[in-house]
């Protein structure tokens, strides 16, 4: 059985039931595909009506294909998927209140930016990212304890954050390092949440952790080190909940999208990109974040793109630049490591930052997301 997950973990009235916060403004109507799909693209006419829209909607579903409705500034774009043979029999521009019909012609198809034809906006609790506002999340790279994480999720709201990160299941290359809290942490980072208000994000590694996570998480988090651990992308597919994907650090930009597209291919739409530094020759710095990323992906996908700066360069004294860079290139929001003792953290102490220097960074953020036409 997929998608159930019970609660046993959460106190009644601690949480609402993952039941329903699986739901979200951006809930697809999709589905599991089968391996020869297809997607089409029916483009509405500026004039079509709402009849006519939800005349081709009804009739779609009555061929047992699956539509998903975007609705842009101009025009309504309906995304058509389904089996392959199927598609092609159906006179789908033959619609009144059609303009044009044409198949969706990259290897991703549900995450392509013509899919929708719209940019995507992914709500994690009650913030929305994809918007005008670029959100901020920080937080530690590990949960380590009560007042390590409490302090800090203070701070951060205090400071402007949106989100609060923390890893509970750590992805960590030596297994003799510190591997997380596991449940404890979870815990910890719901107590943070209750305190703060803030929404929270923390990686999953497995899927046989997900259904445990997922009780906790308001948003999961895919690590670089499992962007193509497709079982798992295809588990976090089948719930509705939002999901981060981080870009592998020796994936292409297009295999984060293939990946990506594992996630959608499910049903779950609800997904952010996040770009954090990928291997190159250079010693100098832990990664090189590939800034190219953010305009490539704003052009090729709806969904909305994260940088993470912490990660990609790996260096506290350098992430600031790294960050506001991040954000003039047209990042949708960014994710950094903060810690109140960096010296004593349990995991990437060297590349977080003070909670003074992350507030310091927050008014910068401001400052040149204002000056792009963006928001803090
Ligand atoms: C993290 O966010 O702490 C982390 C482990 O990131 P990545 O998967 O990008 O290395
Ligand atoms: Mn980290």
């Amino acid at each position: 059985m997929r998608t159930v997950f019970p609660s046993p973990e959460v106190a009644p009235g601690q949480r609402p039931p993952l039941s329903a916060r699986r739901k979200t403004s951006c809930e697809p109507s999709f589905s599991t595909q089968t391996a020869n799909s297809l997607a089409m693209i029916i483009i509405t006419r500026p004039d079509a009506t709402e009849e006519q829209i939800q005349h081709i909607v009804s009739r779609i579903a009555d061929w047992g294909l699956r539509a998903e409705v975007s609705r842009g500034e101009m025009r309504v774009v309906i995304g058509v998927i389904g089996a392959e043979d199927k598609i092609r029999q159906k006179p789908l521009g033959a619609f009144p209140g059609v303009e044009s019909v044409m198949p969706v012609l990259k290897p991703y198809k549900l995450v392509s930016y013509e899919f929708r034809g719209t940019a995507s906006r992914v709500k994690v609790g009650d913030v929305v990212v994809g918007s005008k506002e670029v959100v901020v999340m920080a937080g530690p790279c590990s949960v380590e304890s009560e007042d390590q994480i409490l302090s800090i999720a203070q701070s951060i709201r205090d400071a402007g954050a949106k989100i609060l990160r923390g890893g509970a299941f750590k992805p960590r290359t030596s297994p003799y390092s510190f591997q997380g809290l596991g449940k404890v942490g979870l815990q910890l980072l719901a107590e943070a949440r209750r305190e703060s208000g803030l929404p929270i994000i923390t990686e999953v590694m497995d899927t046989k952790d997900l259904e445990l996570v997922a009780e906790y998480a308001d948003c999961l988090q895919i690590g670089a080190r499992n962007m193509q651990n497709f079982s798992l992308l295809r588990e976090v597919g089948r719930t509705q909940l939002p999901v981060m994907l981080k870009r592998g650090m020796a994936a292409s930009i297009k295999d984060l999208l293939m990946s990506a597209e594992y996630i959608l291919s499910e049903g779950n739409f609800n997904v952010l990109l996040c770009e954090r530094g990928i291997r190159t020759f250079e010693t100098m710095t832990r990664n090189t974040l590939d800034l190219n990323a953010v305009p490539v992906l704003k052009a090729e996908t709806h969904l909305p793109v994260v940088v993470d700066p912490t990660h990609g360069i790996g260096i506290r004294d350098f992430v600031p630049a790294m960050a506001l860079a991040a954000v003039a290139a047209g990042a949708d929001s960014i994710m950094i490591e903060v810690h109140n003792a960096p010296e004593f953290a349990k995991s990437d102490g060297e590349q977080s930052l003070l909670p003074k220097d992350f507030a310091d960074l927050v008014r910068r953020v401001r400052c040149v997301a204002e000056a792009v036409g963006r928001a803090v």
